[in-house]
């Protein structure tokens, strides 16, 4: 499909330098032509999992000279960066790949990044796929403050924790999930941040399945359950930051103000409409200030 790579890296590789490859996240098709051209030129290849990337690499032609493979992953990166950089200090080059997307972003590589910075030696970035960034792009929520957190937790304690975390964080939070959890995490963060935040699932981007859908997260989870496909795959959960301290002050003092008037449900649809806030936790909130009950004194 992709013809081997004879493209010329653009003002071509320096001397003593660490590039850092972004590689595809499924789809073959988003290994960049420059990352072609520097995983093609480069003296040595830092590989998360050797055989996956000798396989990418053979999908585009490139070929490696024998040694130019190393496996560098996080139980030997600490170990193996200083003589990666001294590598680099005596004029070689470098390319830091992971599995699949953006390296360091989950994945190893910090430590060879952290070394080489000290050394003073030059690291340049080749960027590419990232299923965070990608999964907050088509989230239609918002992206001017997020937050990335990286996997969830495993335990459903921990995780709760981290759920709680984000109560009154107004940043998108964007977690990554294994297929394993993603049905009891669901059920944890409804139990932590109740069911009218919204939240993104993003499954399996750029490969053939790829779904992804944004609801409050009491749909989600009926919608995760509607489906057992729905549980397969590769996910990205990007969920909705906390409404502003200062918007939910200012919706609830005019919720008080309708309710000495109007039923909870009249109430809390005006003062969602005024506000601007969701009209379901104000018609929660409503009910627990005693909102039928006084309206209907008042009647
Ligand atoms: N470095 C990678 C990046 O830049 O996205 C992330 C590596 S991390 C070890 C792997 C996790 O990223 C997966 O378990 C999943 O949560 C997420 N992920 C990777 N590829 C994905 C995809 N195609 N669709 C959805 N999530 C993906």
């Amino acid at each position: 499909m992709f013809p081997s790579v004879t493209l010329p890296v653009e003002g071509s590789l320096e001397a003593g330098a660490l590039y850092v490859v972004a590689t595809p996240i499924g789809n073959l098709g988003d290994l960049s032509a420059r990352a072609q051209a520097v995983l093609a030129s480069v003296q040595r290849i830092a590989a998360e999992d050797t055989r996956n990337t000798a396989a990418l690499l053979g999908h585009f032609g490139i070929r490696t000279p024998p040694g130019g493979l190393v496996a560098l992953h996080d139980h030997n990166e600490s170990k193996l960066a200083d003589g990666l950089v001294a590598e680099l200090a005596a004029g070689g080059t470098l390319a830091l790949v992971s599995d699949a997307g953006t390296p360091l972003i989950s994945d190893p590589g910090y430590a060879l990044v952290r070394a080489a910075r000290l050394a003073g030696q030059p690291v340049y970035t080749v960027p590419g796929p990232c299923a965070a960034i990608a999964a907050l792009s088509i989230s239609g929520l918002a992206t001017d403050r997020f937050l990335f957190a990286g996997f969830l937790p495993a335990k459903s304690a921990a995780r709760r924790a981290a759920f709680a975390q984000l109560k009154d964080e107004p940043r998108t939070a964007i977690f990554y999930e294994s297929t394993h959890r993603i049905e009891d995490s669901l059920d944890d963060l409804l139990a932590e941040l109740g069911p009218a935040r919204r939240v993104c699932i993003a499954r399996e981007l750029t490969k053939r399945f790829e779904q992804s859908i944004t609801l409050p997260a009491g749909e989600l989870r009926d919608w995760q359950r509607g489906d057992p496909n729905r549980g397969r795959g590769e996910f990205v959960l990007v969920i909705e930051g906390a409404p502003d301290q200062a918007d939910s002050r200012e919706a609830e003092r005019v919720l008080r103000l309708l309710l000495a008037e109007l039923p909870a449900s009249r109430a809390a649809r005006l003062a969602a409409e005024i506000t601007g806030a969701p009209k379901k936790p104000l018609y929660q909130l409503a009910l627990t200030l005693g909102g039928d009950a006084a309206a209907t004194a008042s009647e």
